[in-house]
């Protein structure tokens, strides 16, 4: 009895350690219903908007939040591998390609060895995928999908993989990232000889109805949503969306509010409220398309908190909302999931950012 006693426990142990260390969704999405399996997703990450952000956007707009009509909901932790509290390098890189990685790198191990993005595995497996952002084109979130480089300040750098990366839309600012080059570099005419419209105005933009798209539309960052810049990320999510669905395979797309987190280190209550409503209403639109396609699911986050922001007071008749920021930099709570259409069931508990990438991953049914 004792020597076979002492043979099993080993055997027990080990399996009790694997079955513990697989996470939920592995065994969970192991028989996922054709139903569930989304042909399209569109991610939509608000920079620094964790659950006062949102709260306060939706006390601004008298308890009539997009966000509001996902259907489930899920916490996400955001630690990076160097810091509790994690920068957006490595907050995008996390959800973008699922490893934890150093913060201020991009699509990289902290080793520096390159990873997949679930950007580019869409791509490989015959999607049709997108990025459109209220920031530089080449900033870290949206760089966190297409690019693999050990610092997030190598934008021009960013920029020249931006243009093999074979991604059909993109759209935000840092015009000169690739057009103002130091090396000389005009980035702008190779996009156009690999067949890319280079857009360089809402208006030129709005007038591309197929093909590869290039949407540098401002020199620099673009302005803030009340000084100047309008509806520009809601039309270049219909426009992506527009763009991105005539491939039969699907696609991906990700949709970034850059500014909530610039509003956040400027405690800025008003400038944080009005991005997060702008966000908001990139949300409702890719919402609208998801409930008339069925076939999309759609995925509501951020890569972390900003500003450690506290609702003080509000009011949900007048829409009166105010509170007080903590910090000037971002914070280590974890920030809020919200989902809608099929997979959404998925999202749930209390995730890591990297089981984000590993979710979408299982539920487009990609295989390694
Ligand atoms: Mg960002
Ligand atoms: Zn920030």
């Amino acid at each position: 009895m004792k020597k076979l006693s002492t043979q099993i426990l080993p055997v027990f142990l080990i399996i009790g350690i694997l079955t513990f260390s697989n996470n939920i969704f592995a065994q969970k999405t192991n028989s996922i219903p054709k139903s569930e399996q989304p042909r399209n997703i569109i991610l939509l990450i608000g920079d620094g908007m964790g659950l006062a952000q949102f709260y306060a956007a939706m006390t601004a707009s008298r308890d009539n939040l997009n966000i509001s009509r996902c259907t489930h909901i899920a916490l996400s932790r955001t630690f990076s591998a160097d810091d509790y509290v994690t920068d957006s390098g490595a907050g995008g890189t996390a959800i973008a390609c699922g490893i934890k990685t150093n913060n201020g790198m991009i699509g990289m191990l902290p080793d520096s060895t390159a990873v997949t993005s679930i950007l580019h595995y869409a791509r490989l497996n015959g999607k049709s995928t997108g990025v459109a952002t209220t920031c530089d084109i080449t900033h870290a979130t949206p760089a966190s999908f297409v690019t693999s480089v050990p610092s997030r300040k190598m934008e021009e750098d960013i920029a020249l993989q931006f243009l093999y990366s074979g991604i059909d839309v993109f759209i935000g600012g840092g015009f000169d990232n690739f057009a103002m080059r130091k090396d000389g570099l005009m980035l702008t005419d190779s996009l156009e000889k690999f067949s890319y419209k280079v857009v360089t105005s809402i208006p030129e933009m709005m007038d591309v109805t197929s093909g590869k798209l290039a949407g540098l539309l401002y020199p620099k960052h673009p302005p803030k949503f009340n000084e100047g810049r309008g509806d520009m990320l809601s039309l270049a999510t219909s426009k992506a969306i527009e763009l991105l669905e005539d491939n039969k395979n699907g696609f991906f797309l990700m949709v970034e509010g850059s500014q909530i987190d610039w509003a956040g280190h400027d405690n800025d209550v008003n400038y944080m409220i009005s991005e997060t409503l702008d966000f908001d209403k990139a949300v409702g639109i890719a919402l609208d398309y998801a409930e008339k396609n069925k076939e999309t699911l759609v995925i509501v986050t951020a890569d972390h908190e900003t500003g450690g922001f506290a609702n003080l007071e509000g009011n949900f008749s007048t829409g009166e909302a105010n509170g007080k920021f903590t910090s000037d930099n971002h914070s280590g709570i974890p920030v809020p999931v919200f989902t809608f259409g099929p997979g959404a069931m998925y999202f749930e508990g209390l995730l890591e950012n990297t089981d984000l990438f590993k979710l979408m991953f299982e539920l487009y049914g990609f295989k390694k």
